[in-house]
């Protein structure tokens, strides 16, 4: 079964990576784009968690290099350092400086340097960076390379030239693993044309607190949509052989219950029972290491109590013990220090090192002194960390280098020529539209003829920053001139179309009012209103806000809008879903955008006008209010209005929504047996049909729930999902094979517990119950 499943992803992946990608706009509602064709989730899953392809057994080098190391040399490996530790200027006159550069590299034997100082460099320039560094390493007693990492979260962000996509949240509101994929290769591609091998992605973490200002960079809050997602962007990043100058390695990202904090804010804490964790937080991380992943960044705040950084549970008995783990881990960002500075569970910096290096960090950022280095010779050499710890962290540092090839040459690069390239663009751009999803559409406003007369308003309409959001040419993606010139706004896509029919009115910015009474003006002389909300860019702890309600400016240039009468259309930027229910009901017209890069404008601008059929779905719950958030695998009494009356479950718009300008209509939906045996499979099948007048493409979404369970059983739960390419009067039926482990959940004793009993699996409206069969000893025993 799994082969036959291996078998048909890579069949329908070989051929969809065939076929050109189109760039008419006529074309676009081909099915010919990448993995659009009928991409069951589970066949994928299983193809992209097979075993990578057995590469090079390189213990035997690694064991006779660590017999060579001095413990100086050893805790040198252990060492990463950020890179203006060995460099002098700023901005792009940023360059090595011979003697920092020595002490680091010669001196202290500093194995890894991270990341860019001020911004995104030119590739010749990171080819002079690399150069110089590896030659430095070369000058060492044993000539280790250093291992570069850097932060590539959608695209190779810090490259100059490179090809960008949307952001994890819009990426997962494809559906399209296959098309993650695909620009997962792009990114591990444009990386190493810089010399770069390691990345500090993909986000792992589970989207369920949306005011957290990384919510953006999750795959939303579903566990199931981020598994498959986030197996496919490995499989994509590091293929089957990371010695290929084609791919890198990957660092899951931030293992884990980091996103999910109480209040709201980054880097604070969270409360998680171990069941929950491993129900909602683990499987994502659990799916990754088996698609082969080389190593894991931790969880730079705590989780009951526990900072990331000490926490022995999760990083060595569950990472290790349980996953099988062979990589190694790296701390975040100053997180050792933090032990002291913030979470006050360790006296000074020595003892934060110790608990740190025996719970399982084999590598710290530490990353702008030298700290670090000191403090762990010391402690070896007392006997507070074992000679026998710091090996096995120096031997798994030592074997992803020996694994990337970077032995054979350290400067390995893919060539320059696949940077940006055309091809690439329009994958990204194609994941731009796919992203695209239609919240609301009332009287089929849209598409909107392009005879229309248009006011684009708004502070997100003429804004490349807001496409993108944070990580983008700098940390927090606020320089607007670093921007490429040639990627239109939504502004300027749409101006490309209508010509003289767009008038442009910004009314407010981000946050200050500007003139709304010019845009209301405007908006009476025109025939519909295109109103671009949300906000702007932000990265990590400076997009902490208290409050999910859009900014006050924007509401009221909605609402004023809103009051011509005049049909007005919201378009929302946005990394995270901001509150929007004082506008949200007298929009005619809502089109989520997340934060799709540097194709959205265009992305946007074709679905307004037609040239694309939206497909995009929610990957989590818009809530109505600001403290009304409910994720949608809640409890089912938690929708009852007779318990709870207006407070009950009523979200903006449900997990899975997205409209399109087709219909689907589901019908027929089966069940293989009406009894499953607890080791046996059931076979769901549904038949969807495009009711419509287009040509689209539709997510089928299969839901389970189990009726009674010993652990409150949620009212439904993702199990599979397959997007699926439709011409009008066309249909297909689509098929799913579940087994035990998608009934089981995580037991109050922290263990998968399967509990035999009544079931319903879920298809848009259809419903069809089925039971589990006890198996013959639990039958006895009753
Ligand atoms: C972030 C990480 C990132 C690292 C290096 C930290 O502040 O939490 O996600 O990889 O910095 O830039």
């Amino acid at each position: 079964m799994r082969n036959l499943a291996f078998a048909l992803a890579t069949t329908i992946l070989a051929l969809s990576f065939c076929l050109p990608v189109q760039q008419s706009v006529v074309a676009q509602d081909d099915k010919r784009a990448i993995g659009q064709d009928v991409t069951d989730s589970d066949a994928f899953y299983q193809a992209a968690t097979r075993a990578p392809k057995a590469s090079r057994d390189n213990s035997r080098r690694v064991e006779a290099l660590v017999a060579r190391m001095t413990l100086e040399e050893k805790v040198g490996q252990m060492t990463q350092l950020e890179i203006g530790m060995i460099t002098t200027g700023k901005d792009q006159d940023i360059r090595i400086d011979p003697s920092k550069l020595e002490k680091a590299i010669v001196s202290y034997g500093v194995g890894s340097i991270l990341n860019v100082k001020d911004q995104a460099l030119p590739i010749d320039k990171w080819h002079e960076i690399i150069r110089q560094i590896q030659e430095a390493s070369q000058r060492t007693r044993l000539k280790i390379p250093v291992i570069y990492g850097i932060d590539s979260i959608h695209g190779a962000n810090y490259v100059q030239g490179s090809t960008l996509y949307p952001q994890e949240i819009g990426m997962a509101a494809t559906w399209n693993p296959a098309l993650m994929q695909r620009l997962a290769e792009i990114t591990a591609v444009e990386t190493r044309a810089a010399g770069i091998p390691w990345t500090f992605s993909p986000v792992l973490d589970i989207g369920r607190q949306p005011l957290w200002p990384r919510f953006y960079e999750t795959f939303g809050e579903d566990p199931y949509l981020a598994k498959v997602m986030g197996a496919a962007f490995v499989r994509g990043v590091e293929g089957d052989d990371i010695s290929s100058p084609n791919h890198i390695a990957t660092s899951l990202k931030h293992y884990m219950g980091y996103s999910f904090p109480l209040n709201g804010r980054d880097r604070t804490p969270a409360w998680i029972p171990e069941n929950y964790l491993r129900e909602y937080f683990l499987p994502t991380f659990a799916a990754a290491v088996k698609a082969g992943a080389r190593t894991v960044m931790v969880n730079s705040a705590e989780i009951n109590g526990t900072p990331g950084h000490i926490n022995r549970h999760i990083l060595t008995d569950i990472l290790r013990g349980e996953l099988g783990f062979q990589g190694f881990v790296v701390s975040d960002w100053e997180d050792i220090k933090k032990l002291v500075s913030q979470w006050k569970v360790a006296a000074n910096e020595k003892d934060a090192t110790r608990l740190a290096v025996m719970a399982g960090i084999d590598m710290s950022m530490v990353p702008s002194d030298y700290s670090f280095s000191d403090l762990l010779i010391q402690l070896a050499k007392e006997g507070g960390v074992p000679m026998s710890r710091i090996d096995e962290a120096v031997r798994r540092v030592l074997r992803v280098k020996f694994d990337l090839g970077l032995f054979e040459n350290p400067t390995l690069a893919a060539p320059t020529s696949n940077l940006g390239t055309n091809e690439s663009r329009q994958v990204a751009l194609e994941a731009a539209r796919e992203s695209m999803t239609l919240l609301k559409n009332d009287n089929n406003l849209l598409p909107l003829a392009k005879s229309r007369k248009v006011l684009v308003t708004g502070p997100t309409a003429n804004s490349l920053v807001s496409l993108n959001n944070g990580w983008t040419y700098v940390w927090q993606g606020n320089n607007p001139n670093l921007y490429p010139k040639d990627r239109p706004t939504i502004l300027q896509a749409i101006e490309a179309r209508l010509g003289k029919n767009v008038t442009y009115v910004p009314g407010v910015a981000l946050d200050k009012e500007i003139d709304i009474q010019a845009a209301v003006r405007a908006a009476r002389d025109s025939d519909a209103s295109i109103v671009c909300v949300g906000e702007g860019s932000y990265a990590e702890t400076p997009g902490n806000i208290t409050d999910l309600t859009l900014n006050e400016p924007q509401l009221k240039l909605a609402e004023a809008i809103e009051a011509t009468g005049k049909p007005v259309i919201l378009v929302l930027v946005e990394g995270r879903p901001r509150v929007i229910n004082r506008i949200a009901d007298r929009a005619q017209a809502i089109l989520m955008a997340y934060n799709p890069s540097n194709e959205g404008g265009t992305a946007v601008a074709d679905v307004l006008f037609g040239d694309y059929n939206p497909c995009g779905k929610l990957p989590f719950t818009y809530p109505r209010t600001t403290n009304g958030y409910i994720t949608y695998d809640h409890k089912l009494f938690e929708t009852e209005e007779t318990s709870f009356g207006n407070t009950a479950f009523k979200p903006q718009f449900e997990f899975g929504h997205g409209l399109s300008y087709t219909t689907f209509t589901y019908n027929d939906l089966q069940l293989s047996r009406k009894t499953m045996p607890m080791n046996g499979e059931l076979k769901v099948s549904v038949t969807v049909s495009n009711s419509g007048q287009r040509a689209g493409k539709e997510t089928v979404i299969l839901y389970a729930r189990q009726i009674v369970a010993s652990i409150t059983p949620p009212g439904r739960r993702v199990k599979r999902f397959a997007k699926v390419y439709l011409e009008p009067g066309q249909s297909r039926t689509v098929a799913f094979t579940l087994t035990r482990d998608d009934l089981s959940f995580i037991g109050a004793d922290n263990k998968p517990t399967l509990e035999p009993g009544e079931f319903e699996v879920m298809v848009g409206r259809l419903k069809a119950g089925f039971a589990l069969e006890a198996a013959p000893a639990q039958r006895r025993s009753r």
